[in-house]
């Protein structure tokens, strides 16, 4: 769960402002991996939308069902978050509906494997693949980060990685950013307003639970995400 202050929003919106811009030319089939169901909606929802509007066929694959976002797990959270994540790959046009692999949330390094066989499975024919950054703050990110990586990699598949709460937490001058990899996509109106639509899907996570529980997302946070472009890390070569 994230807390407050982390960096400003301005911080990583002016660092952005000076990273190269790259035309979009994947025109699917692609692979998306993500961790929980939201990921790959705050990571590369503009993305995604642009593929699936041009049809492109775009393969969601959502390794655990984020049923531990407010702390312990909560199974009744696991049913609702499977079905915001199909409603907002609805919303960007995705056709296909997600495919929820159950493993478990926050442990995702014990279980790295198990998703590198299910990509496998699912994955056949993809001519790219966006995947959480492997060196993104939440240690499910990374863990889905490496198993997508040993993917693509065994594929000589292009690897796309996006960030998740690097903006939230992790300085520009960090070390693990390397800005020589970074690059931007700049999303027309259409795309930011279908990122719109498929955050919106998300209510466990930008509404506050009964009980008083905060949003996990609470608007200081989906600010990060409210901006015209999605950043992409271009693959490192193949380790
Ligand atoms: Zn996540």
């Amino acid at each position: 769960m994230l807390t407050a202050p982390g960096l400003p929003v301005e911080v990583w919106r002016r660092r952005l402002e000076r990273v190269d811009r790259i035309a979009l030319r994947v025109s699917g089939p692609v692979l998306v991996v993500a961790a929980h169901p939201d990921d790959e909606t705050l990571g590369v929802a503009g993305i995604m939308a642009r593929i699936a509007m041009s049809g492109g066929q775009v393969c969601v694959v959502v390794a655990t069902d984020g049923e531990a976002a407010y702390g312990d797990a909560m199974p009744e959270l696991a049913a609702l978050r499977r079905a915001e994540v199909a409603a907002a790959m609805s919303a960007l046009c995705v056709t296909e509906p997600p495919t929820l692999l159950g493993l478990p949330d926050g442990d995702l390094a014990a279980h790295e494997q198990v998703l590198v066989d299910a990509l496998t499975a699912v994955g056949t024919g993809a001519r790219a693949v966006f995947a959480p950054w492997r060196h993104d703050p939440h240690p499910d990110h990374r863990a889905a980060g490496r198993a997508a990586a040993g993917y693509a990699a065994a594929r000589s598949c292009p690897l796309w990685e996006y960030p998740i709460w690097m903006r939230h937490w992790t300085e520009p001058s960090d070390p693990a950013v390397d800005v020589s990899r970074l690059r931007v996509v700049e999303l027309t109106e259409r795309e930011q307003a279908a990122k719109r639509r498929a955050i919106g899907c998300h209510r466990s996570q930008i509404e506050e639970l009964s009980g008083g529980r905060g949003a996990v997302l609470p608007p200081y946070v989906l600010a990060h995400f409210a901006d015209a472009v999605e950043a992409v890390f271009i693959a490192e070569p193949a380790a």
